[in-house]
């Protein structure tokens, strides 16, 4: 098999006494398609944000595409990373957060422009078409000249989506992306990621409560606690035949 697209080795974050993510050892193959589920404060969020570089880690080394997050080598030797290899491997992920984040005063098109154009640099007749189709694949064509705070949650979210995937990621990060949502509007948002499971090079992570989505949209689901794997497998493996106790507890009282 090829190399992982993403790596944990051995990761340890801390916030003060608190060990967040406890050697934590994981990782995901180009265009597989994992979710994470576990109990609130398994350190679930954590990994998505140390993938971001949104947080430092204690110990332990990060791997994206084989190249270490926090290093890089110049001159044969390890350096710590500069701002503009961080640029680079973070442009390889696009995150959804739980709260949309979208500009409140850019139209729903320019939300998706902005960032290709600027952090890019790429050409804006391009970036515009490329912006309308997204917006075709999340069903939202009618709402480009629209502003976030004219539309429902729901569609917000699939904004949001359109507008990570404008960037042309090989890795998109979900984290609970439909837990703000009122229960009406979680389908059409859980639509859009199920059509997005189905490109064969789009690697996937996704932090998610929905069960019954996981288990069709996932090649391999992870149950973390206490900052660590503590059973994966395949969505049959790992809600039909559960074999750690903590396992079988925590989708008894999710399920
Ligand atoms: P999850 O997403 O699984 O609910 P998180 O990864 O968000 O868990 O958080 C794991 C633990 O780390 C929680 O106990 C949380 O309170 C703590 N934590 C997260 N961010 C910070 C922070 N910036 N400072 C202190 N503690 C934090
Ligand atoms: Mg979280």
């Amino acid at each position: 098999m090829s190399e992982p697209i993403i790596k944990f080795d051995k990761v340890v974050k801390r916030f003060g006494d608190l060990t967040v993510l406890d050697e934590l050892d994981f990782q995901v193959e180009q265009g597989e398609k994992v979710t994470i589920i576990g109990p609130s404060g398994s350190g679930k969020s954590t990994v998505l944000r140390v993938l971001m570089t949104l947080e430092k880690i204690n110990e332990g080394v990060v791997y994206i595409g084989g190249e270490p997050l926090w290093h890089e080598s110049r001159n044969g030797k390890l350096h710590e990373a500069s701002e503009a290899h961080l640029r680079k491997m973070r442009n390889q992920m696009g995150m959804v957060f739980q709260q949309f984040n979208l500009f409140p005063h850019m139209t729903v098109l320019r939300n998706l422009t902005e960032a290709p154009v600027r952090v890019l640099g790429m050409s804006k007749a391009d970036v515009r078409q490329r912006g309308e189709e997204l917006l075709d694949l999340v069903g939202l064509s009618d709402q480009k000249d629209k502003y976030p705070h004219q539309l429902s949650g729901g569609q917000q979210q699939r904004v949001g989506i359109a507008r990570a995937l404008a960037m042309r990621p090989r890795i998109m990060l979900f984290d609970e992306p439909t837990s703000a949502l009122d229960p009406e509007l979680v389908g059409e948002v859980l639509n859009v990621i199920r059509r997005l499971a189905k490109e064969h090079d789009l690697t996937m992570l996704l932090v998610t409560h929905e069960m019954h989505f996981a288990q069709q949209i996932s090649d391999r689901v992870c149950f973390f606690d206490k900052g660590k794997i503590k059973e994966q497998g395949t969505p049959e493996e790992l809600f039909k035949a559960p074999k750690e106790a903590r396992t079988q507890e925590f989708l008894k009282a999710v399920l």
